[in-house]
């Protein structure tokens, strides 16, 4: 029975659509339609009609303005303490990365702040960072945790993320990353113990995380400690990501497409037989233009070749302290064009709907009759002028799960 009254009606906006109920590959991905003027109604948290004129308790006037999916990050490293703006002066003094490190900067003084905080300062610096990405129109953000490497910090990081999840308007997808580097403490084999037989099983029971994730690359874990951890995660439900082919060709992509990972992330270096694989495989490509940027990187991956050979692409912001400080999804899509070649189409579709598979957040990331209805009003009468205005933030409305919320939270 359809009730007299819906609970928002959006009108007279330019509302973006894109092809069907899956990911998108090749030039599906640059299939996005403008529907012009179309009512957009919202009952119970979910879009029930598109293009029906019903009554609604609230209306609310797009006056010509893009009115579209809220953008989904599929990957950040949010939960961390301390700030590294000190060793962004030593690179751009000519410093490498081994000499940072080796001067107390890099990842391991994230995870001394990190593990120096308690859990309520981390939940206030999230907090803060989360109501800036909904601000820019992130309605949907897969979170990491990996600066705790320990069995206290990581389990303390993850309840931080589920407590934030519970009282944050943004849906909150965790992934588990102790294997994100090695705890100065102890030896290398002691912690990839630990983390088999004691994270992972724990992390399962308390139901902290969606996703297990590696960091694969030469000097961290190798492939073979990589799949060890991922099908062990696999075992205990949690569903593989990896971060792969980052610095170096790391074999890390072909190791996530053999155990059936939800995504491969990074891919800078990702050689012609992993893009072969990936082809055949329902794997996501989340690629991260903002880190490359932040770094400085001159290689890029090989974006209009993946599409091309129709891997599904989506991309993501990577907040982080060390390589990506950058939390906006609009700025993201900029990159993603200006520096990756992609399309503004693309770019979109990799911010939304590919997103959307890149989370398993299957039920989020298109206008569908059906889905949540996670949409943000663009204070732009073109799509385009999302990448073309770089740094601007058009984001005027941000309706999340059928609730209207202003552009602070
Ligand atoms: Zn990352």
């Amino acid at each position: 029975m359809t009730p007299d009254m819906r609970d928002i009606k959006i009108i007279n906006g330019k509302v973006l659509t894109f092809k069907g109920r899956k990911p998108l590959r090749g030039t599906d991905m640059g299939s996005i339609e403008v529907l012009k003027g179309v009512p957009v109604c919202i009952e119970d948290g979910r879009i029930v009609s598109i293009d029906k004129d019903e009554k609604a308790r609230e209306v609310i006037d797009a006056h010509g303005k893009i009115v579209m999916p809220g953008f989904i990050d599929p990957h950040t490293h949010l939960i961390f303490a301390g700030s590294r703006e000190r060793e962004f002066g030593l690179r751009l003094s000519g410093k490498s990365y081994m000499e940072i490190r080796e001067s107390d900067g890099g990842i391991l003084s994230t995870v001394r702040a990190t593990r120096e905080a308690s859990s309520e300062e981390l939940i206030f610096l999230a907090r803060k960072r989360l109501d800036y990405a909904l601000s820019w129109g992130t309605t949907t953000i897969e979170v990491k945790s990996g600066y705790g490497l320990s069995l206290k910090d990581e389990s303390k990081i993850l309840k931080v993320i589920k407590r934030l999840s519970e009282t944050h308007p943004i849906t909150i997808v965790p992934t588990f990353l102790g294997a994100h580097d090695f705890p100065p403490e102890i030896r290398r084999e002691e912690y990839i113990e630990l983390i088999i037989s004691e994270l992972i099983p724990k992390v399962s029971r308390e139901g902290l995380a969606r996703f297990c994730d590696v960091f694969c690359e030469e000097g961290v874990y190798t492939e073979e400690e990589s799949e060890r951890i991922l099908n062990e995660g696999k075992k205990f439900g949690l569903a593989p990501k990896i971060h792969a082919d980052e610095l170096k060709s790391s074999g890390g992509c072909e190791v996530g497409i053999r155990v059936g990972a939800t995504s491969c992330d990074h891919l800078i270096y990702i050689s012609e037989r992993e893009i072969e694989l990936m082809t055949k495989s329902d794997t996501i490509a989340v690629l991260l233009p903002g880190t490359s940027f932040f770094l400085s990187l001159k290689d890029k991956p090989p974006v209009r070749k993946m599409i091309q050979m129709e891997i599904p692409v989506a991309i993501g912001s990577d907040f982080n302290p060390g390589s990506s400080p950058i939390l906006s999804m609009p700025i993201i899509i900029g990159l993603a064009c200006l520096t990756y070649g992609m399309t503004p189409q693309k770019a979109i579709v990799a911010a939304t709907i590919n997103a959307a598979y890149a989370t398993g957040e299957k039920e989020r990331g298109s206008i569908e009759e059906g889905k949540w209805a996670d949409i943000i009003i663009l204070n732009v009468d073109d799509y385009r002028k999302i990448p073309y205005w770089f740094g601007y933030n058009p984001v005027e409305v941000v309706i999340k799960e059928g609730k209207r919320l202003d552009r602070k939270g």
